[in-house]
């Protein structure tokens, strides 16, 4: 299969930073079989099913891909930069599509599993102690911060303990489910 092609097909002045543009690209072919694996393959991203789109950031920048293979750029400092983003783009699809094809489509309970995690399912899997060590209040404080992506499960250093290796690992999967080995 060819790589993915992607053109600039809109270029218009962002409405909150005039010095900005907003890039609508389309790419060369269907995105639907990719959406939601993009989606477990993105911490933090976002998946609306009636939409079939999904959202996220790179490289600081919003990004929306619909299924139909239209792409939303947020507002960027001219098209150059858009250019690299949509570069970078590039080589996340096709490893998108690259594990579609070894995987096929990704199970609809664990996409289901995912959406539902939010702070409160993140807090019943840590370890509950408010120990402190990960530099938070308690573990709740943690698990907002983990759901945001300002912390990382390696910051629990009691989670590491084996005997919390199956909630570990647990939120391992959740948090992302995917991994496309291409940075993100
Ligand atoms: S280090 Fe882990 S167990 Fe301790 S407060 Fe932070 S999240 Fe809770």
């Amino acid at each position: 299969m060819k790589p993915v092609g992607i053109n600039i097909v809109e270029r218009t002045p962002c409405l909150l930073e005039p010095r900005k543009i907003q890039v609508t690209a389309q790419a060369d072919r269907s995105l639907s079989d990719i959406v939601p694996i993009l989606y477990l393959a993105i911490p933090r991203s976002q998946y609306a099913k009636a939409f079939g789109s999904v959202t996220f950031t790179l490289e600081g920048k919003l990004v929306a891909v619909y299924s139909s293979g239209r792409i939303n750029l947020g507002c960027v400092l001219g098209e150059e930069i858009a250019v690299k983003l949509l570069e970078k783009l590039n080589a996340l699809l096709d490893k998108a599509f690259e594990y579609y094809r070894e995987h096929g489509s990704p199970d609809p309970q664990l996409l289901e599993a995912r959406q539902r995690l939010n702070p409160i399912e993140i807090y019943k899997h840590l370890p509950k102690t408010n120990c402190k060590e990960c530099g938070e209040q308690g573990c709740f404080p943690f698990a907002v911060k983990l759901a945001n992506g300002e912390k990382t499960l390696q910051e629990c250093t009691k989670i590491q303990q084996p005997k919390y290796s199956g909630d570990k690992n647990y939120l391992e999967k959740m948090l992302q489910p995917i991994k496309l080995e291409v940075n993100i």
